[in-house]
């Protein structure tokens, strides 16, 4: 088909109704959409002490990745047993690590596959079987995309 045949006005209402409104809840240290949050609450938790999973470092500085076990090239990385240092709340961000608790970071919290949940958060936006009245109770904003 020639483009040349579509009438502007027409492309442009149809990149309009492209654009989407996204809706985020806003928590303690930010605000996560509320898509994300939907998807979290579909994940299985289970409750847990932190220990630091096992790394890849580039030996040439800078990157670090989760090492679950994939394929990689020892002459750019390194595996580091333990060297994961924390991971953060995918709710409000909480830092969770290794060893003793301090005001600085929880020890323990709700893991799945990769993420974590600190316990508060759990309590208040994962547990609660009635998502609306989590969202009831905070503020949500929208944003276009
Ligand atoms: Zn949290």
């Amino acid at each position: 088909m020639d483009k040349s045949n579509i009438p502007m006005k027409k492309l442009n209402s149809s990149l309009k109704m492209e654009s989407e409104i996204k809706k985020y809840l806003l928590v303690q240290n930010g605000e996560i959409p509320v898509d994300y949050l939907i998807e979290l609450r579909q994940y299985a938790w289970e409750f847990r002490k932190y220990s630091c999973p096992d790394a890849l470092i580039a030996i040439n500085g800078g990157s670090t990745w989760l090492y679950t076990g994939q394929k990689y090239d020892e002459s750019k990385v390194t595996l580091i047993k333990g060297g994961w240092a924390h991971d953060h709340c995918e709710i409000c961000y909480a830092t969770i690590s290794e060893g003793e608790a301090t005001s600085e970071y929880e020890v323990e919290g709700y893991h799945s596959e990769f993420e974590w949940i600190c316990k508060n958060c759990f309590t208040d936006f994962i547990q609660p079987m009635d998502l609306n009245s989590i969202l009831k109770n905070h503020r949500i904003i929208e944003k276009s995309l």
